[in-house]
């Protein structure tokens, strides 16, 4: 059985963990590799991947049966969905919720006219986390959805420990707060505010001589990202930073709460703990590959997102086999 051809667009963690992921397949081959840097400086293992200016994907046309999009939502999706999704079948894993509206209407656009499947927002959230909250809210209709983050290192807090003054390192943790969890769990569906949800945890380098109580209390009380939550500041050396704290774990909880019938009490839940967020991610954006490709092999055109898609279709294995050994 012929193999379906992979290209991949952009290459950062999203994208390294894509070469991974495709490794571990039978059934899927990566061509090759865009990106908007020189493709020499790309460092990958494998000789047969070619390595190509984004500006030549065009080229790539009739040899690539999927192109997997892992550019940053904030400015690369918005612009590369939509004109990739014009010459190939995409997936992509663009997490801007709020955005998400109008990013499928504009790459729905793009794949309707020319006759191409684009799967959006594909990952873990949105993605497994999305169909487990629309599974549990269709199924339990008189409940409560609570998502939970974490334990995960958080790039936007990062970024602003890091800004204080005396700070020369720093990573922030989300963590889920266990007491949340618990009440969520009961089944009392409490009412919990977004600081209630989730703690920090902060680990800072400081430079020489830094007042680390001035740093400390500057943390605490930065408003928007800690002034409202439990935060925790926690002091260590650049080489425990670089041995400890150098991975990208996330995951989190999807949890409702309902009462069926006669008021018994069903609790859903679904977890993931990640060691690797990008690596992860981009195993699902490849399984999600077979099902762009099979969907656009049944003319099913445009933009799709998770809920559109079958269970099937992104499994390697044969329906009977599913119905076999899965059921
Ligand atoms: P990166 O910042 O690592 O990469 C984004 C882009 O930046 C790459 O495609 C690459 O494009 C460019 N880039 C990467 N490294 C360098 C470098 N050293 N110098 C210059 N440019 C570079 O982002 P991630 O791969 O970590 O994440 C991508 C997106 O995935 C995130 O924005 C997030 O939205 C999404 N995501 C979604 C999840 C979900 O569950 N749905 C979960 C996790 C992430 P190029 O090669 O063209 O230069």
């Amino acid at each position: 059985m012929s193999k379906i051809k992979l290209g991949i667009v952009g290459y950062g963690n999203l994208g390294k963990g894509a070469v991974e992921a495709i490794k571990q397949t039978d059934d899927l081959e990566l061509v090759a590799v865009f990106t908007r840097r020189d493709p020499e400086d790309l460092t990958i293992d494998d000789p047969t991947v070619k390595k190509v200016h984004i500006s030549n994907a065009s080229d790539y046309k009739n040899e690539i049966d999927v192109m997997l999009l892992c550019g940053g939502s904030a400015t690369d999706l918005p612009e590369q969905t939509p004109y990739f999704a014009s010459m190939f079948n995409t997936v992509d894993s663009f997490d801007t919720h709020a955005k998400i509206p109008e990013f499928y209407e504009s790459v729905n656009e793009a794949a309707t006219k020319n006759n191409k499947t684009a799967i959006i927002s594909v990952g873990w959230d949105p993605g497994l986390f999305s169909i487990n909250r629309l599974m549990a809210d269709a199924i339990l209709p008189s409940g409560e959805n609570y998502t939970f983050w974490g334990k995960g290192l958080s790039q936007g807090h990062s970024d602003a420990v890091r800004r204080v003054n005396g700070v020369k390192n720093g990573v922030q943790y989300t963590i889920p707060s266990e007491s949340a969890i618990e009440k969520v769990r009961s089944g009392e569906n409490p009412t919990l505010e977004t600081a209630e949800k989730h703690n920090r945890v902060c680990y800072i380098v400081a430079e020489e001589g830094a007042d680390k109580a001035a740093i400390e209390q500057e943390i605490k009380t930065m408003p928007n990202y800690f002034a409202d939550y439990n935060t925790e500041v926690n002091f260590i050396s650049e080489e425990e930073l670089k041995r400890d704290h150098s991975k990208a774990p996330h995951g989190g909880f999807v949890i409702r709460g309902g009462n069926t019938g006669s008021g018994h009490k069903q609790i859903y839940e679904f977890s993931l703990k990640l060691d690797s967020n990008p690596e992860f991610t981009a195993s699902v954006l490849v399984a999600y590959a077979r099902a762009a490709y099979r969907l656009n092999n049944e003319n099913q055109f445009g933009a799709k997102t998770v809920f559109d898609v079958a269970p099937g279709y992104i499994s390697p294995r044969s329906a009977e086999e599913l119905r076999r050994d899965f059921l």
